[in-house]
Protein backbone atom coordinates (compact mmCIF):
# COMPACT_ATOMS: atom_id res chain seq x y z
CA UNK A 1 0.00 0.00 0.00
CA UNK A 2 1.36 3.87 -1.06
CA UNK A 3 1.91 5.84 1.83
CA UNK A 4 0.31 8.96 3.09
CA UNK A 5 2.11 11.92 1.60
CA UNK A 6 2.51 14.96 4.38
CA UNK A 7 2.05 18.01 2.10
CA UNK A 8 4.69 20.13 3.73
CA UNK A 9 3.89 23.48 1.07
CA UNK A 10 -0.25 22.78 2.67
CA UNK A 11 0.75 22.83 6.10
CA UNK A 12 3.24 25.95 5.29
CA UNK A 13 0.10 27.81 4.20
CA UNK A 14 -1.61 27.22 7.70
CA UNK A 15 1.73 28.05 9.22
CA UNK A 16 1.90 31.34 6.94
CA UNK A 17 -1.90 32.07 8.03
CA UNK A 18 -1.48 31.93 11.28
CA UNK A 19 1.66 33.97 11.73
CA UNK A 20 0.35 36.46 8.83
CA UNK A 21 -2.66 37.15 11.44
CA UNK A 22 -0.87 37.37 14.39
CA UNK A 23 1.79 40.29 13.12
CA UNK A 24 -1.51 42.09 12.05
CA UNK A 25 -2.89 41.83 15.47
CA UNK A 26 0.98 42.93 16.85
CA UNK A 27 0.91 45.45 14.88
CA UNK A 28 -2.90 46.89 15.73
CA UNK A 29 -1.78 46.21 19.42
CA UNK A 30 1.27 47.60 19.61
CA UNK A 31 2.25 49.77 16.55
CA UNK A 32 5.16 47.67 15.71
CA UNK A 33 6.33 44.86 12.84
CA UNK A 34 8.20 42.13 13.46
CA UNK A 35 11.91 42.86 11.62
CA UNK A 36 13.81 40.21 9.95
CA UNK A 37 17.79 41.48 9.20
CA UNK A 38 19.56 39.00 7.35
CA UNK A 39 23.16 39.21 6.84
CA UNK A 40 24.84 36.92 3.63
CA UNK A 41 28.60 36.71 3.16
CA UNK A 42 29.67 35.98 -0.61
CA UNK A 43 27.03 34.89 -3.11
CA UNK A 44 26.92 30.98 -2.47
CA UNK A 45 24.09 30.02 -5.27
CA UNK A 46 22.46 27.71 -2.20
CA UNK A 47 22.63 30.84 0.41
CA UNK A 48 21.64 33.25 -1.93
CA UNK A 49 18.30 31.48 -2.98
CA UNK A 50 17.72 30.55 0.50
CA UNK A 51 18.37 34.30 2.06
CA UNK A 52 15.94 35.09 -1.20
CA UNK A 53 13.22 33.32 0.44
CA UNK A 54 13.31 34.24 3.57
CA UNK A 55 13.07 37.77 2.83
CA UNK A 56 10.54 37.02 0.67
CA UNK A 57 8.05 35.17 3.25
CA UNK A 58 9.03 38.41 5.37
CA UNK A 59 6.99 40.55 2.95
CA UNK A 60 4.31 37.99 2.30
CA UNK A 61 3.39 37.93 6.20
CA UNK A 62 3.52 41.63 6.91
CA UNK A 63 7.00 41.43 8.27
CA UNK A 64 9.79 43.79 7.87
CA UNK A 65 13.32 42.37 6.19
CA UNK A 66 16.44 44.16 6.51
CA UNK A 67 18.58 42.47 3.91
CA UNK A 68 22.60 42.49 4.16
CA UNK A 69 24.83 41.29 1.49
CA UNK A 70 28.32 41.32 1.85
CA UNK A 71 31.59 40.51 -0.21
CA UNK A 72 33.35 37.16 0.22
CA UNK A 73 36.32 38.93 1.43
CA UNK A 74 34.64 40.75 4.11
CA UNK A 75 36.75 40.70 7.31
CA UNK A 76 35.17 38.98 11.02
CA UNK A 77 35.82 41.96 12.39
CA UNK A 78 33.51 44.19 10.19
CA UNK A 79 30.71 41.30 10.24
CA UNK A 80 31.01 41.73 14.63
CA UNK A 81 30.39 45.38 14.19
CA UNK A 82 27.01 44.98 11.91
CA UNK A 83 25.95 42.23 14.22
CA UNK A 84 26.33 44.58 17.12
CA UNK A 85 24.87 47.60 14.81
CA UNK A 86 21.65 45.02 14.44
CA UNK A 87 21.64 43.91 18.15
CA UNK A 88 21.02 47.62 19.00
CA UNK A 89 18.61 48.44 16.21
CA UNK A 90 15.17 48.83 17.90
CA UNK A 91 13.56 47.36 14.27
CA UNK A 92 15.17 44.50 14.10
CA UNK A 93 13.62 41.64 16.35
CA UNK A 94 15.66 38.48 14.92
CA UNK A 95 19.15 38.66 13.16
CA UNK A 96 20.07 35.45 10.89
CA UNK A 97 23.46 34.51 9.62
CA UNK A 98 23.08 33.10 6.65
CA UNK A 99 25.75 30.13 6.91
CA UNK A 100 27.83 28.93 5.78
CA UNK A 101 30.58 31.36 6.43
CA UNK A 102 33.47 31.93 3.96
CA UNK A 103 36.78 30.03 5.99
CA UNK A 104 38.26 33.32 6.94
CA UNK A 105 35.15 33.69 9.53
CA UNK A 106 35.20 31.91 12.87
CA UNK A 107 31.42 30.67 12.54
CA UNK A 108 31.06 30.72 16.97
CA UNK A 109 32.42 33.95 17.23
CA UNK A 110 29.78 35.02 14.69
CA UNK A 111 26.71 33.37 16.44
CA UNK A 112 28.35 33.94 19.68
CA UNK A 113 28.26 37.93 19.12
CA UNK A 114 24.31 38.04 18.44
CA UNK A 115 21.89 38.60 21.11
CA UNK A 116 20.14 36.09 22.22
CA UNK A 117 16.95 37.58 22.56
CA UNK A 118 17.65 38.34 18.48
CA UNK A 119 18.79 35.06 17.92
CA UNK A 120 15.70 33.67 15.84
CA UNK A 121 18.14 30.98 14.51
CA UNK A 122 18.30 29.80 17.87
CA UNK A 123 22.01 28.67 17.86
CA UNK A 124 23.17 30.70 20.15
CA UNK A 125 24.79 28.61 23.39
CA UNK A 126 22.56 30.57 25.57
CA UNK A 127 19.12 29.34 23.59
CA UNK A 128 20.68 25.68 22.88
CA UNK A 129 21.03 25.21 26.37
CA UNK A 130 17.56 26.82 26.78
CA UNK A 131 16.43 23.99 24.56
CA UNK A 132 17.86 21.49 26.52
CA UNK A 133 16.47 21.91 29.89
CA UNK A 134 13.16 22.49 28.05
CA UNK A 135 12.61 25.69 28.42
CA UNK A 136 12.70 26.81 24.35
CA UNK A 137 12.58 30.53 23.57
CA UNK A 138 14.07 30.28 19.87
CA UNK A 139 13.62 26.24 18.62
CA UNK A 140 16.00 25.82 15.79
CA UNK A 141 14.27 25.95 12.54
CA UNK A 142 14.52 22.69 10.87
CA UNK A 143 13.91 20.36 14.01
CA UNK A 144 10.74 23.10 15.18
CA UNK A 145 9.72 22.38 11.47
CA UNK A 146 9.98 18.74 11.42
CA UNK A 147 8.24 18.31 15.45
CA UNK A 148 5.13 20.71 13.81
CA UNK A 149 4.63 18.42 10.30
CA UNK A 150 4.70 15.24 12.85
CA UNK A 151 1.79 17.14 14.95
CA UNK A 152 -0.43 18.64 12.38
CA UNK A 153 -0.31 15.08 10.06
CA UNK A 154 -1.69 13.54 13.49
CA UNK A 155 1.27 11.64 14.27
CA UNK A 156 1.80 9.95 17.88
CA UNK A 157 4.89 11.42 19.58
CA UNK A 158 3.94 10.73 23.07
CA UNK A 159 5.63 6.98 24.14
CA UNK A 160 6.45 6.83 20.48
CA UNK A 161 10.39 4.78 19.20
CA UNK A 162 11.75 7.64 17.45
CA UNK A 163 14.86 7.12 15.53
CA UNK A 164 16.85 10.01 14.01
CA UNK A 165 19.86 9.54 12.03
CA UNK A 166 22.19 12.31 12.03
CA UNK A 167 23.59 14.09 14.73
CA UNK A 168 24.37 17.21 13.59
CA UNK A 169 23.80 20.11 16.23
CA UNK A 170 21.22 22.17 13.40
CA UNK A 171 19.34 19.15 13.01
CA UNK A 172 19.98 15.65 14.18
CA UNK A 173 20.47 16.72 18.24
CA UNK A 174 18.01 19.04 18.62
CA UNK A 175 15.37 17.32 17.22
CA UNK A 176 16.54 14.27 19.61
CA UNK A 177 16.62 16.76 22.24
CA UNK A 178 12.55 18.45 21.61
CA UNK A 179 11.09 15.08 21.04
CA UNK A 180 12.93 13.35 23.88
CA UNK A 181 11.14 16.32 26.34
CA UNK A 182 8.88 15.97 29.10
CA UNK A 183 6.11 18.00 27.71
CA UNK A 184 3.20 17.99 25.18
CA UNK A 185 4.17 17.15 20.98
CA UNK A 186 7.33 15.05 23.03
CA UNK A 187 7.64 12.32 25.51
CA UNK A 188 8.83 10.29 22.81
CA UNK A 189 11.81 7.41 23.47
CA UNK A 190 14.54 8.97 21.21
CA UNK A 191 17.50 7.07 19.81
CA UNK A 192 20.35 8.84 17.40
CA UNK A 193 22.38 7.04 14.78
CA UNK A 194 25.33 8.11 13.16
CA UNK A 195 28.35 6.21 10.45
CA UNK A 196 29.66 4.57 13.58
CA UNK A 197 26.18 3.25 14.45
CA UNK A 198 26.50 -0.46 13.96
CA UNK A 199 23.70 -2.43 11.99
CA UNK A 200 21.75 0.95 11.15
CA UNK A 201 18.69 -1.36 9.46
CA UNK A 202 18.56 -2.89 13.34
CA UNK A 203 17.58 0.29 14.98
CA UNK A 204 15.41 2.12 11.53
CA UNK A 205 13.28 -0.70 11.65
CA UNK A 206 12.04 -0.61 14.74
CA UNK A 207 11.12 2.76 14.64
CA UNK A 208 7.40 4.50 14.75
CA UNK A 209 8.98 8.09 13.49
CA UNK A 210 11.98 7.81 11.33
CA UNK A 211 13.90 10.83 11.00
CA UNK A 212 16.84 10.99 8.14
CA UNK A 213 19.15 14.06 8.34
CA UNK A 214 22.27 12.31 6.51
CA UNK A 215 22.72 14.03 3.68
CA UNK A 216 23.22 10.96 1.80
CA UNK A 217 20.78 9.85 -1.15
CA UNK A 218 19.65 6.95 -0.53
CA UNK A 219 20.56 6.56 2.65
CA UNK A 220 17.72 4.71 3.94
CA UNK A 221 15.51 2.31 1.77
CA UNK A 222 12.40 0.62 2.41
CA UNK A 223 13.83 -2.58 3.61
CA UNK A 224 15.44 -0.21 6.77
CA UNK A 225 11.63 0.69 7.29
CA UNK A 226 9.03 -0.69 9.91
CA UNK A 227 5.86 -0.91 8.16
CA UNK A 228 3.48 1.85 8.79
CA UNK A 229 6.10 3.68 10.37
CA UNK A 230 6.07 7.78 9.93
CA UNK A 231 8.91 8.85 8.05
CA UNK A 232 10.72 12.28 7.86
CA UNK A 233 13.36 13.03 5.19
CA UNK A 234 15.35 16.13 5.97
CA UNK A 235 17.80 15.49 3.32
CA UNK A 236 18.86 18.03 0.26
CA UNK A 237 20.92 16.46 -2.01
CA UNK A 238 21.12 18.23 -5.38
CA UNK A 239 21.85 15.41 -8.18
CA UNK A 240 22.31 16.60 -11.46
CA UNK A 241 19.54 19.06 -13.03
CA UNK A 242 15.54 18.23 -13.81
CA UNK A 243 14.69 18.78 -17.97
CA UNK A 244 13.90 22.92 -17.24
CA UNK A 245 17.84 22.89 -16.55
CA UNK A 246 16.74 23.73 -12.62
CA UNK A 247 18.71 21.43 -9.83
CA UNK A 248 17.12 18.02 -9.43
CA UNK A 249 16.67 17.89 -5.62
CA UNK A 250 16.35 14.16 -3.89
CA UNK A 251 16.41 13.65 -0.11
CA UNK A 252 18.04 11.05 2.08
CA UNK A 253 15.63 7.90 1.62
CA UNK A 254 14.69 6.29 -1.10
CA UNK A 255 11.63 7.72 -1.96
CA UNK A 256 9.77 4.70 -4.18
CA UNK A 257 10.96 1.89 -1.82
CA UNK A 258 10.09 3.82 1.20
CA UNK A 259 6.46 4.60 -0.24
CA UNK A 260 5.76 0.74 -0.38
CA UNK A 261 6.24 0.30 3.80
CA UNK A 262 6.02 3.46 5.27
CA UNK A 263 2.22 4.84 6.54
CA UNK A 264 3.42 8.43 6.48
CA UNK A 265 6.25 10.15 4.29
CA UNK A 266 7.49 13.89 3.57
CA UNK A 267 8.52 13.77 -0.01
CA UNK A 268 11.53 16.07 -1.61
CA UNK A 269 10.88 18.67 -2.39
CA UNK A 270 7.96 19.77 -0.59
CA UNK A 271 8.59 18.31 2.89
CA UNK A 272 10.94 19.65 5.59
CA UNK A 273 12.06 22.26 3.50
CA UNK A 274 9.39 24.77 3.39
CA UNK A 275 8.38 24.18 6.70
CA UNK A 276 11.90 25.91 7.99
CA UNK A 277 10.98 29.02 6.58
CA UNK A 278 7.75 29.00 8.30
CA UNK A 279 9.32 28.40 11.58
CA UNK A 280 12.12 31.46 11.20
CA UNK A 281 9.25 33.71 10.46
CA UNK A 282 7.54 32.13 13.61
CA UNK A 283 10.17 32.43 15.98
CA UNK A 284 10.98 36.46 14.45
CA UNK A 285 7.30 37.08 15.51
CA UNK A 286 7.98 35.27 19.16
CA UNK A 287 11.10 38.11 19.43
CA UNK A 288 8.64 41.14 18.41
CA UNK A 289 6.20 40.02 20.90
CA UNK A 290 9.04 39.07 23.26
CA UNK A 291 9.67 42.84 23.31
CA UNK A 292 6.83 43.94 23.95
CA UNK A 293 6.10 41.78 27.02
CA UNK A 294 3.67 39.50 24.84
CA UNK A 295 4.27 36.06 26.10
CA UNK A 296 1.27 34.42 24.34
P1 LIG B 1 25.62 16.96 8.45
O1 LIG B 1 26.11 18.02 9.35
O2 LIG B 1 26.44 16.54 7.27
O3 LIG B 1 25.33 15.66 9.35
C1 LIG B 1 24.96 14.44 8.78
C2 LIG B 1 24.84 13.42 9.88
O4 LIG B 1 24.39 12.19 9.31
C3 LIG B 1 26.15 13.11 10.60
O5 LIG B 1 25.91 13.02 11.99
C4 LIG B 1 26.59 11.77 10.03
O6 LIG B 1 27.27 10.97 10.96
C5 LIG B 1 25.25 11.13 9.70
N1 LIG B 1 25.32 10.21 8.58
C6 LIG B 1 25.73 10.45 7.33
N2 LIG B 1 25.62 9.36 6.57
C7 LIG B 1 25.14 8.38 7.36
C8 LIG B 1 24.82 7.02 7.16
N3 LIG B 1 24.98 6.43 5.97
N4 LIG B 1 24.33 6.32 8.21
C9 LIG B 1 24.16 6.91 9.42
N5 LIG B 1 24.46 8.20 9.67
C10 LIG B 1 24.93 8.92 8.65
O7 LIG B 1 24.20 17.31 7.85
P2 LIG B 1 22.99 18.23 8.41
O8 LIG B 1 23.42 19.64 8.38
O9 LIG B 1 22.41 17.65 9.65
O10 LIG B 1 21.95 18.02 7.23
C11 LIG B 1 21.46 16.73 6.90
C12 LIG B 1 20.66 16.82 5.61
O11 LIG B 1 19.55 17.66 5.84
C13 LIG B 1 21.42 17.45 4.44
O12 LIG B 1 20.99 16.84 3.24
C14 LIG B 1 20.97 18.89 4.47
O13 LIG B 1 21.04 19.51 3.20
C15 LIG B 1 19.55 18.72 4.91
N6 LIG B 1 18.99 19.91 5.59
C16 LIG B 1 17.78 20.31 5.17
C17 LIG B 1 17.18 21.40 5.77
C18 LIG B 1 15.84 21.83 5.31
O14 LIG B 1 15.40 22.92 5.63
N7 LIG B 1 15.10 20.99 4.59
C19 LIG B 1 17.83 22.09 6.79
C20 LIG B 1 19.07 21.62 7.23
C21 LIG B 1 19.64 20.51 6.62
P3 LIG B 1 28.70 11.37 11.62
O15 LIG B 1 28.40 12.40 12.67
O16 LIG B 1 29.19 10.12 12.18
O17 LIG B 1 29.52 11.91 10.48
Amino acid sequence: MAAQIIDGRAITRQVHDEIREEAADLAARYGIRPGLATVLVGENPASVSYVTAKNRTCKELGMESFHHPLPAETSQEKLLTLIDQLNRDERVHGILVQLPLPQHIDESQVLLSIDPDKDVDGFHPVNVGRLMIGEPRFPPCTPAGIQELLLRSNTTIRGAEVVVVGRSNIVGKPIAIMLVQKADGADATVTICHTRTRHLEDHTRRAEILIVAAGRPAAISGSMIRPGATVIDVGVNRVGTTDSGKAKLVGDVDFASACEVAGKITPVPGGVGPMTIAMLMRNTLRAAKLKVGDRR
